[in-house]
């Protein structure tokens, strides 16, 4: 099928990329012409594994093109998902302005019928608004002649992939979400997806939206308990790893999503927390949980600092060393990584930052001023105060210990994401400290 994407980011250009995988003809759409320009000539803007190989195969196929044109894009194709960001205002609302924009200029263009999806995360009835402004904003000549009038649908078709494994969440979904109106909407969006041979749910628009919404404000909370688990357990003298190990055989829990740290962060489940608390709000229903959820995961920042402070006593004129900045590994995206908040505070009490990460360093230089980016692991540690490891990439498990050792002034480690083994640093002489070990 002729499908495009609008919003060449994390989601849209991963969706673009594997819908040409599995046969589709895709034209990516953004209004940032350097990106553009930067895709034709096969560059991606993010870190994404396996995403840039597939972008390059596809684009020399011919099967994926890119255009800073909505109206090219209209034009040439049958379905338009819309993939811009949504992020969020000041009072925590979604700011749903650049997917207005795309839903206007969609319309202006429209020359026969077309399918318009949703795959941003937007609020319950936003596609009742997608449906409005197409509607409000056709081209005059189908307004004013009712019977000549242009056929369109609006479906929405939420993503769960997660960054640092994109491609193969979006190629191996557990299920896919069709929110629609009509039978001829389902039966495009059910022909797109055939080759995934993926479970569907078929809902309303409403009820799709939802699902998205419900579905992250669960795992956020997921998170938020068991960091509350951590911190009873440091008090009581639990070990948070064992009882999540425990707790995680049980089949109506699971043990994804109970590994205590520093907190969520990312570009999604903040904004998502956030937009869900509002939208319940407004309907009339105060989410308290949420709120709690929203409250557990700052607190949990919060008390990663004063842990760093209560053992290094003083924090003034301390270097400290951090291993990973990204809001998680396995991808370059510092929106809302808790090493933002952590490093900061750690700077305003008069600490000098050295800091290392396989990826993000590009995109961490704007969001953490003052911080001295280093090569590799060991330029970080060196004369380091204490080392803190913010973010879990797989290769700082091969970290010669004994090395480091040697190069820190004090032999103090900091593990936000309870990711180095307790006993062996120990027994190298360090001090350890993790979330919800016991014992502080
Ligand atoms: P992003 O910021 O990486 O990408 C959005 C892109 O849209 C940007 O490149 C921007 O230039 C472009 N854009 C904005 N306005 C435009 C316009 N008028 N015309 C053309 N392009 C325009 O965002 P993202 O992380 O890809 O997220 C997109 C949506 O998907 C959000 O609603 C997000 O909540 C949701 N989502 C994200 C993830 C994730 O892991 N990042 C997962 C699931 C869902």
């Amino acid at each position: 099928m002729n499908i495009s994407i609008v919003g060449s980011g994390y989601v849209g250009l991963v969706t673009g990329v594997c819908l040409a995988h599995i046969g589709h003809r895709i034209i990516c759409v953004d209004n940032d012409p350097e990106k553009i320009k930067r895709l034709k000539r096969g560059e991606i803007p993010i870190f994404e594994p396996e995403l840039e190989g597939l972008l390059k195969r596809y684009f020399k196929l011919k099967k994926l093109s890119f255009t800073v044109s909505i109206k090219e894009a209209t034009q040439k194709t049958d379905v338009i998902f819309i993939a811009v960001g949504t992020p969020s205002k000041k009072n925590g609302d979604a700011d749903l302005t650049f997917v207005e924009n795309v839903a206007r200029e969609i319309a202006v263009n429209m020359n026969s019928y077309k399918l318009v999806v949703e795959k941003s995360t937007v609020p319950t009835a936003t596609g009742m608004r997608v449906q409005r402004t197409i509607a409000l904003n056709l081209p005059k000549k189908f307004q004013s002649n009712k019977k000549k009038t242009i056929a369109f649908d609006v479906a929405s078709n939420p993503e769960f992939l997660r960054e640092g494994s994109a491609v193969h969440d979006f190629m191996n979904p557990d299920r896919i979400v069709i929110g629609v109106e009509s039978k001829k909407a389902e039966d495009l969006l059910r022909e797109i997806y055939k080759p995934l041979k993926a479970p569907i749910v078929v809902t309303n628009i409403n009820s799709a939206e939802m699902i998205k919404h419900a579905s992250n404000s669960f795992l956020a909370t997921k998170i938020s308990f068991i960091n509350a688990i951590a911190q009873v357990c440091d008090r009581v003298g639990a070990d948070v790893l064992k009882v999540a190990e425990g707790m995680g055989f049980d089949k109506r829990i699971g043990r994804n999503f109970l590994d205590a740290g520093i907190g969520y962060g990312g570009s999604c489940f903040p904004k998502d927390v956030d937009a869900f608390i509002s939208l319940s709000e407004r309907s009339g229903y105060d989410f308290a949980l949420l709120k709690a959820v929203r409250n557990i995961n700052e607190h949990q920042k919060r008390s990663f600092v004063r842990l760093i402070e209560d053992k290094l006593w003083i924090i003034k004129n301390k270097t400290i060393g951090i291993l990973g900045v990204a809001f998680k590994p396995n991808t370059d995206d510092m929106r809302n990584a808790p090493s933002i908040d952590i490093i900061q505070h750690l700077q305003s009490e008069g600490a000098t930052i050295k800091a290392y990460d396989p990826q993000a360093v590009e995109k961490a230089k704007p969001c953490l001023p003052g911080v001295q980016f280093c090569k590799d692991v060991f330029s970080t540690v060196s004369d380091c105060d204490c080392l803190l490891l913010l973010t879990q990439w797989d290769e700082f498990k091969k970290v010669d210990f004994k090395k480091v050792k040697q190069v820190m002034r004090q032999t103090i480690i900091f593990d936000g994401r309870n990711f180095f083994e307790k006993e062996k640093l120990e027994a190298l002489g360090f001090e350890y400290f993790g979330i919800g070990r016991g014992k502080l």
